[in-house]
Formats: C-alpha cells, sequence, structure tokens
C-alpha cells in the first residue's frame, strides 16, 4: 500500500515537472511580444503600452509591441481586434459588455481583451493587480512587485464590475492614473483613455433647466409657490406648468447635443427644500403620497419627448430630500433612472442589520420595485461635519456596497471630503473602488494586505 502511493507520488511529481507552466518572462528574459492591432481602439493600443510598461518595472523584460504577428510567435494579444479564430476558440467577442474582459493563457499565448472601449483596458489593469498583484493605493503610492520570471495564467479569468456606474469625490482620488488602474469609471478621462461614465450635467440641476435669472421676473409662475407666494431663489420648479415641462425639454435637447457620449442626463431637484405647493402640484404629490409624484411625472414628460428622437438616451432623477419616498401610481418611464440618496442614517450599522436604517432599506426596495434595473445610489461616506474626525464605518459601507449589489443597484457614488485631507480619505478611496468592482472582497483583507 505504501508502496503503491509513493508511486502515484512519483507520478505526481514528474507529471508536474513535465507539464510546469510556460512563463511569459524567466529570469527576466521573454520570448514573448505584445500584439495589438492597427484597428485597435486608442484605448487598446493604451492598455499594451501599459502592459510593455509594468511588465518591464516588474522584471526587467520589454516585450516588443507589434501590429501583425506571426501565429508562430509567442504573443500576448491585447484587444480581440486580429485575434486568429485558433485563438478566440469559443470566444464572442460582441458578447462581451463595455468593460467586461477575459485573461486567458493558453500554450504559447495569452489574450487579454475585453468588451466596448474599457474592457481591453480594464483586462490589463486586472491581470496586472490580480495576477502580479500590483497595487495602485494612491497618487503617490504604488506598490509594484519585482518578479525575476511571470508565469502564464493558467485558469481562465473572466471578469465584469458589480456595478455600472462607480464613483466618489475624495479629493485624493481625483488623478487620472489613479482612476484608470482602480477602474473607477465615472471620473472624466478622455476617449483614449477608455472614456467615462458621464453623467452630464451632475446634479441638483433644476435651475439649469429653467434658469430663474432668464424668467423669474416676467413668469414666477414657473417656480416653486411656498406659503402662497413664488420664489426665484433657494427653491424647485413649478413641475405642473406646460411652460416649464417644455423649456426644460428644449435645455435638455441641448445637453443632448453638447455631450452626445453622457450616458445619462440629469433632472434634478435643487439642494433646498421649497418644492412646489401650487395648486396642481399639490394635487398630484397627495394623490401620490410624496412629491417624489410630481418630480417623476415631470420627468416623464420630458422623458417622453426625448425618446421619440434619441430613443438609447437615458435621464436621470433624484431621490433625496423630501423626494426619497417614491410615489405611489406613477412609475418611471423605461429611460428614467433613480438616483436614491442613503440621506439619514446609522453609519455605525450595515443597512441590512440596522432597525435605524430600516426606513431606507424600505425606500430602497421600493423604489427597485418600480425603477427595477435603472437604480443608482448615492451615498455619504465622512462627517460632513468635521472631516478631520474619525468616521469608524469601514465595517458598515464595506457591507453595504455589497448590499447595494445584491438588490440590483447599477451605480454608487460616494460622497466624500471633495477638500482633500479627510480622515482615510486615501484608505476609503482606494478600498471603496475594489469593492465597487466585486464587492464579495473581503475590506479588513483589502485593508490588511
Ligand atoms: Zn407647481
Ligand atoms: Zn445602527
Amino acid at each position: 500500500m505504501i508502496r503503491l502511493l509513493t508511486g502515484i507520488l512519483s507520478c505526481l511529481a514528474i507529471f508536474s515537472a513535465c507539464s510546469s507552466p510556460d512563463n511569459l518572462v524567466t529570469d527576466g528574459h521573454s520570448d514573448y511580444k505584445i500584439v495589438v492591432s492597427e484597428e485597435a481602439l486608442p484605448s487598446e493600443k493604451y492598455a499594451a503600452e501599459e502592459l510593455q510598461h509594468y511588465i518591464e518595472k516588474i522584471s526587467n523584460s520589454k516585450l516588443a509591441i507589434i501590429e501583425k504577428a506571426d501565429e508562430q510567435e509567442k504573443l500576448i494579444y491585447v484587444g480581440f481586434k486580429g485575434v486568429p479564430a485558433n485563438v478566440l476558440k469559443d470566444l464572442k467577442p460582441d458578447e462581451f459588455e463595455n468593460e467586461e474582459y477575459i485573461i486567458r493563457g493558453d500554450k504559447d499565448h495569452l489574450l487579454i481583451a475585453g468588451g466596448g472601449s474599457r474592457g481591453t483596458l480594464y483586462g490589463v489593469m486586472g491581470f496586472l493587480s490580480d495576477h502580479l498583484g500590483c497595487r495602485w493605493y494612491t497618487k503617490a503610492v504604488t506598490k509594484i512587485p519585482s518578479l525575476s520570471s511571470i508565469p502564464l495564467p493558467q485558469r481562465e479569468d473572466r471578469q465584469k464590475p458589480a456595478l455600472e456606474y462607480r464613483n466618489m469625490n475624495w479629493r485624493e482620488m481625483l488623478d487620472t492614473s489613479w482612476v484608470l488602474h482602480n477602474r473607477v469609471n465615472g471620473m472624466r478621462v478622455g476617449n483614449a483613455l477608455g472614456g467615462s461614465y458621464i453623467t452630464y450635467p451632475f446634479v441638483h440641476t433644476f435651475y439649469q433647466l429653467v434658469s430663474p435669472e432668464k424668467y423669474f421676473r416676467s413668469y414666477p409662475e414657473y417656480f416653486s409657490e411656498v406659503n402662497g407666494k413664488r420664489l426665484g431663489e433657494k427653491a424647485q420648479l413649478c413641475l405642473t406648468n406646460p411652460d416649464v415641462v417644455k423649456i426644460a425639454t428644449a435645455t435638455v435637447y441641448d445637453w443632448i447635443r453638447e455631450q452626445p457620449e453622457a450616458n445619462v442626463f440629469s433632472i434634478d431637484q435643487n439642494d433646498y427644500g421649497n418644492y412646489c405647493t401650487c395648486v396642481n402640484c399639490r394635487a398630484i404629490d397627495e394623490k401620490e403620497g410624496s412629491p417624489s409624484g410630481s418630480i417623476i411625472t415631470f420627468v416623464n414628460r420630458i422623458a417622453d419627448a426625448i425618446h421619440q428622437d434619441y430613443p438609447e438616451v437615458k435621464l436621470q432623477t433624484l431621490a433625496y430630500d423630501y423626494s426619497v419616498d417614491p410615489p405611489k401610481n406613477v412609475r418611471p418611464r423605461e429611460n428614467v433612472m433613480i438616483r436614491l440618496c442613503h440621506y439619514q442614517y446609522c453609519s455605525s450599522h450595515p443597512i441590512a442589520v440596522c432597525e435605524v436604517n430600516r426606513p431606507f432599506y424600505n425606500q430602497l426596495k421600493e423604489w427597485e420595485k418600480i425603477a427595477g434595473g435603472r437604480l443608482t445610489i448615492w451615498d455619504y461616506l465622512t462627517d460632513f461635519r468635521n472631516y478631520l474626525m474619525p468616521f469608524p464605518n469601514f465595517g458598515s459601507f464595506s457591507q453595504d456596497v455589497k448590499f447595494y449589489a445584491d438588490n440590483g443597484v447599477k451605480g454608487l457614488f460616494n460622497e466624500g471630503d471633495a477638500m482633500g485631507g479627510g480622515e482615510f480619505g486615501e484608505l476609503r478611496s482606494w478600498v471603496l473602488a475594489q469593492l465597487m468592482w466585486n464587492p464579495s472582497q473581503n475590506a479588513q483583507q483589502l485593508i490588511d494586505v
């Protein structure tokens, strides 16, 4: 029995030695070349340069970048363009979503390719971080390992982000290189670097849709009626006034022409209370049980008009402050997204487990029911009264990201200290970036490593 076992073990050892995995780099030398098609996107060519740059940094081996290859050569294919069928095998590039990628090693080649404008670039970032251990913690602090040999990956690694929109506004992360390496897609980067998820103009846009400077003097009825008086500042619009709908719609048409690449156009209440209580707005809000009633009705009217000319364009509106409760009857159109704000809550505990968070939990579930697949979240992850004060909420927010993803949320904006210097801003930004891509990761482990 012992002899038999010894025999098996020696066979395994021989098998293991015979099939030792190929290396991309061995003892600082490499026979591999990086191939990226002449027709590849600029972001894919940039991805090839990034790969070349970091492989050299890691292993002292500079791989040539070529546009056309002899299939006999050892190759790292970057992007799907020009990849031969025997390398693609079962893969259908058209089925890859924007940002989805595959890393697949096979005999004498490696494929890193993805969908849309960012898939291939994020695939290279994924290879460098998940496979080789590179970390871009902050603008100034990175960890690039030194390896004399780099193995050819033996497993297929296909990934896409849990959240389509991933953003935050800590000053520490406002850096193109940082957001690219950490795959945060909500900060503007140019198309040559894969572009970004654009929310245009961004938030609190009612006065941009209908300007009080331009209209209030002649048409006070376009603006909020509060306690019987029309307000031209620090308030909202009269959402049931047909001219307001008309002017706001025309503004959205202008925005679409200005920013045709935007993913969503924001039709957002201002950052004040003072919503309109005129007889028509009030009638809707009372029937709907929430001021979100007149907001969704208003946004739907614009959405119906826009849809005729731009069926692919999406609008987005806030559920914030006085509008966090969803309406009882009216439903956001298919081209209307909802950005729900995690407005009042206990930050000591995750959403799913604390009674103080129960109202928000219920709001999220109800909005998800009526805007399924079109819900994003605006969260608040610092102490806005004192940015320097310790705000020990790592344990809660790290679980909340997973809670959002598990409950159908498509995007997350984390409002932090935009001034800079707030408590653990860099650490928060880095941990959040990793979790928004893959919320199954353990936040404490990310911090400890
Ligand atoms: Zn009104
Ligand atoms: Zn609590």
